[in-house]
């Protein structure tokens, strides 16, 4: 028995060292991702129910790694967020995703709107707001095309200081929805209170939707509380048509999901959007 747990041990050490490694050579090659512009941006189209068009879209990181292919955001993000990377890599985005509206402008389009996801160490660091500022400026970009999504476990972190950081970033004519609502311990008395304009409700809620009464309960009764308190209300991860005629009738004023498209780069979104 003794020699099963040594024999245990230098297992557990050996991949508790290659984990290790595997870290720092990760973040080794996010720094040069960084310079080689290996982060790029896949578009996920929102679908206005009122108006039948698309009128936005999320802005979804990738990795394009040299080696390892394309490397998705739960691969890396974390790790970005532990190293403070997240920072030039969410500046980043940021900035391509709001060129990107610009250019959908240039184009003919003149209302479609696009929204970037936010870290929590994005959202603590004293230099965020001055950097969406500096980066609407150097654009020239009509600030309510940005949504900016933070979710509600970020934002129940320290309550007081985002709402304060959130009500600046609205004066400053940008929109902000909370993100994966409905996966956190956030109630309706905690949402009166958030200054927000849109409300994502979680795929994991769309799901069962239309195999299960009790979650589509749920669901309208998010739609039309939130609806009562003027915001807009965005369904994710919807796949399939029963999924969209239970939230048609249930008012909800946004789709995103496969049912109209996957995350797309911006060639395959152009397209899209000028067919
Ligand atoms: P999220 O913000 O909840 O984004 C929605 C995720 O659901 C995306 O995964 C999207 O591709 C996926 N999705 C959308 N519709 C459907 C559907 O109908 N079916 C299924 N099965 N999936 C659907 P993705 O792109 O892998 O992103 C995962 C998460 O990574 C995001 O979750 C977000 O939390 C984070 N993330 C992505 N891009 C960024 C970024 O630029 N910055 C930060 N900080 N986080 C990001
Ligand atoms: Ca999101
Ligand atoms: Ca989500
Ligand atoms: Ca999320």
């Amino acid at each position: 028995a003794k020699e099963l747990g040594k024999n245990r041990c230098i297992v557990f050490n050996k991949s508790m060292n290659e984990e290790i490694i595997q870290r720092v050579l990760l973040e080794k090659s996010m720094y040069e991702a960084i310079k080689n512009k290996e982060f790029i941006i896949a578009y996920q189209l929102q679908k206005d129910l009122k108006s039948d068009s698309f009128t936005g879209a999320e802005a979804l990181v990738r990795w394009r790694h040299p080696e390892k292919g394309l490397i998705p955001p739960n691969e890396f993000i974390p790790l970005a967020e532990e190293t403070g990377l997240i920072i030039p890599i969410g500046e980043l985005i940021l900035r391509e995703a709001c060129k990107k509206i610009k250019n959908i402008q240039v184009k003919g389009i003149k209302d479609f709107s696009i929204s970037v996801n936010v870290s929590s160490v994005q959202l603590k660091s004293p230099n965020f707001i001055g950097s969406v500022k500096n980066i609407l400026n150097e654009i020239d970009l009509d600030p309510k095309l940005l949504t900016l999504e933070i979710t509600e476990s970020i934002l129940m972190e320290s309550l007081a200081p985002n709402i304060k950081k959130i009500e600046e970033l609205r004066a400053l004519g940008i929109k902000i929805a909370l993100d994966d609502f409905g996966t956190g311990y956030s109630s309706f008395n905690y949402i009166i209170k958030l200054p927000i304009d849109i409300l994502k409700i979680d795929k994991s809620f769309i799901d069962e939707i239309h195999t299960n009464q009790k979650e589509k309960l749920i669901v309208g009764g998010i739609i039309s509380v939130a609806k009562k308190l003027n915001f807009n209300v965005v369904a994710e991860g919807v796949e399939n048509i029963e999924q969209l005629e239970i939230l048609k009738e249930q008012n909800c004023d946004k789709i995103q999901g496969y049912i109209f498209s996957k995350p797309v780069f911006e060639n395959e979104l152009d397209k899209l959007l000028l067919k």
